[in-house]
C-alpha cells in the first residue's frame, strides 16, 4: 500500500533525446494508474524512472512521501513485470516465484507459503514443477506476475505485460489483472499502447504524446471530455470524426457550418463555449468532433432533429451483429454525378464513419440523411487544438488559460522558426557576397594582368591569326 508523487519529473537520455517533460502526477493508494500513448511517447521512461532503473533527469520522486530519486530499485519496495516475462529458463515456476525470496533470505516455510499462495490466486499450482518452457504465453505470464506478487510490493508497475498474448488470452488477462488488483488492493501502474486496455483497467489514465502528458482522467471523462484532439482522437474506436468549420450565427443561435453543412448547436452547449466571440463569425476555424455513435440514421432522430441532420452518401456498410458501421462521405465530398469524373479508388477515402443500430436498414450506396446528437459534439480550435467547450462554468477558466499557454507556445515557436529562417537567409545572403566579391577581385587580377602584358608578345600572339587572315 502506497502513495506516490512525481514532480516536475524529466527524462534526457544522453543521446540528448528529450524522452519525459515535465511529469506531474499524484498517485493515492490503490489507484489502478494507466500510462497510455503511442509508441515512443515516453511511457515505459517513466515507468522506468519510478522503479529505478532509469535515472532521474531532474524533478522528484516520492512514495509515501520520501524521496527516492537516489534509491536502488531493489529498496523502492515495487515490483516490475514485463512484456517479455523474463523468466529463468533453467528454474521450474517454483524457483522462478521464490528466487527473489530466497535471495533477500527470506526463511524457506515463509517462501512456501507465498509461493503457493500466489499460485492459488493466479490458478498456476498444478504448473509449479514445470520449466517456462513447457508453459503457454498466457501461464508464463502468470508465473511473472507471481513472482511480483510474492514480493508483497507496494506498488506493482507492469510494462505492457498482455503485448505478447492473442486477442482472446489478452482480453481474459485482462480481466485477471484488474481482479488481482482488486484482491492485492495494492497501488498498480501499468503500462500499454492499447487504449481499450487503458479504459477498462484504469482508475484514472494518463494519456502521453511526445514526453509530453496530455490529460489524466477517468476513463469516462477521458471519453466525455478530451482536453484536445489528440486524446480525442486517440480514445474510442472507431475513432471521432472531425471535420474543419466555422461558427456562425448570433449569440443566441450559433450554428457549425463545414462542408456544405449546417448544424445548430444547443443552448447549453453554446453557453459552455469559451471566448465565442473569437470564434462566432469570424475566419478562425474551428474542428467539429463527433464520436460515430453520436450519429442516427433511426427516423425518429431524423425527424426530430432536423437542425442537426445531414444527407450523406454510403459507401460501405459494415454488419458486426452488435452493431452497424456505416463509411460515408459528407455532401461536399461527394464528387459530381456527370458521369465524367473518373474517381481513383485509392482517393476514394469516406470522411464519416456512423455506429448504427444493427437493426439499420441503410444500404451501401444509399444517400441518406443521419441526424447528430450535438448534445456529445465537440469543439476544438483549430490552430491550438485544445478543446473549446468547457465541463461547466467553473471549468472555463482553465480551458482559456490553456488556450492561452498553447497560443504563447505557438508563437514562440513561430517567432524561432522564423528567426532561424532569417538567420538562415542572412548567411546564405553573406555567403553570396562573399562569392560575388572573390568573383569580383579575380577578374580585376586578371584585367590587371592583361593591361600590363608586354606590347611585344601581344604582338606576336595576334601575328599568327593575321597570317590565317591572309590565307
Ligand atoms: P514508449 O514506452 O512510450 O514507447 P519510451 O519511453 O520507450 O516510449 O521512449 C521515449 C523516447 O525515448 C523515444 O523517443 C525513444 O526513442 C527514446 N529512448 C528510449 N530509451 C532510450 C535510450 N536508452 N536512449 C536514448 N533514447 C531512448
Amino acid at each position: 500500500m502506497s502513495s506516490l508523487n512525481l514532480k516536475n519529473i524529466y527524462k534526457v537520455y544522453p543521446s540528448g533525446v528529450t524522452a519525459v517533460t515535465d511529469f506531474n502526477l499524484d498517485i493515492e493508494d490503490k489507484e489502478f494508474i494507466v500510462f497510455v500513448g503511442p509508441s515512443g511517447c515516453g511511457k515505459s521512461t517513466t515507468l522506468r524512472m519510478i522503479a529505478g532503473l532509469e535515472e532521474i533527469s531532474s524533478g522528484e520522486l516520492y512514495i509515501d512521501g520520501v524521496l527516492v530519486n537516489n534509491r536502488a530499485p531493489k529498496d523502492r519496495d515495487i515490483a516490475m513485470v514485463f512484456q517479455n516475462y523474463a523468466l529463468y529458463p533453467h528454474m521450474t515456476v517454483y524457483d522462478n516465484m521464490a528466487f527473489g525470496l530466497k535471495l533477500r533470505k527470506m526463511p524457506k516455510p515463509q517462501i512456501d507459503q507465498r509461493v503457493k499462495e500466489a499460485a492459488r490466486i493466479l490458478g498456476i499450482e498444478m504448473y509449479l514443477s514445470r520449466k517456462p518452457k513447457a508453459l503457454s504465453g498466457g501461464q508464463r505470464q502468470r508465473v511473472a506476475l507471481g513472482r511480483a506478487i510474492v514480493r508483497e510490493p507496494k506498488v506493482f508497475l507492469l510494462d505492457e505485460p498482455l503485448s505478447n498474448l492473442d486477442a482472446k488470452l489478452r482480453s481474459q488477462m485482462r480481466t485477471e489483472i484488474t481482479k488481482l488488483h482488486n484482491r492485492l488492493a495494492t497501488t498498480f501502474i501499468y503500462v500499454t499502447h492499447d487504449q481499450v486496455e487503458a479504459m477498462t483497467m484504469g482508475t484514472r489514465i494518463v494519456v502521453m504524446k511526445d514526453g509530453f502528458m496530455q490529460q489524466v482522467d477517468t476513463p469516462i471523462n477521458l471519453y466525455d471530455y478530451p482536453i484536445n484532439q489528440f486524446v480525442a482522437g486517440f480514445i474510442g474506436t472507431p475513432q471521432m470524426n472531425f471535420f474543419t468549420g466555422k461558427l456562425t450565427g448570433t449569440k443566441t443561435k450559433v450554428y457549425v457550418e463545414f462542408g456544405m453543412d449546417k448544424i445548430l448547436l444547443p443552448k447549453e452547449k453554446v453557453n459552455l463555449i469559451v471566448n465565442l466571440d473569437k470564434y462566432l463569425n469570424t475566419d478562425k476555424e474551428i474542428v467539429f468532433g463527433i464520436r460515430p455513435e453520436d450519429f442516427h440514421d433511426e427516423e425518429a432522430w431524423v425527424n426530430d432533429a432536423k437542425k442537426q441532420t445531414i444527407e450523406v452518401k454510403v459507401d460501405v456498410v459494415e454488419a458486426l451483429g452488435s452493431e452497424t458501421l456505416l463509411y460515408c462521405k459528407t455532401r461536399s465530398e461527394v464528387a459530381p454525378d456527370d458521369g465524367e469524373t473518373i474517381k481513383s479508388i485509392v482517393d476514394d477515402v469516406s470522411n464519416l464513419t456512423a455506429k448504427v443500430d444493427s437493426r439499420s436498414v441503410t444500404k451501401a450506396g444509399d444517400t441518406v440523411k443521419i441526424a447528430i446528437d450535438v448534445d456529445h459534439c465537440h469543439i476544438f480550435d483549430k490552430d491550438t487544438e485544445v478543446t473549446i467547450l468547457a465541463r461547466s462554468e467553473e471549468n472555463k477558466a482553465d480551458i482559456e488559460a490553456l488556450q492561452a499557454k498553447r497560443e504563447e507556445e505557438a508563437a514562440a515557436k513561430a517567432a524561432e522558426e522564423a528567426a532561424k529562417l532569417a538567420e538562415q537567409e542572412a548567411k546564405a545572403a553573406a555567403e553570396a557576397e562573399k562569392q560575388r566579391l572573390k568573383m569580383e577581385k579575380k577578374l580585376a587580377k586578371k584585367n590587371k594582368q592583361a593591361a600590363d602584358a608586354p606590347v611585344e608578345e601581344a604582338a606576336t600572339e595576334e601575328a599568327p591569326a593575321e597570317e590565317t587572315k591572309e590565307d
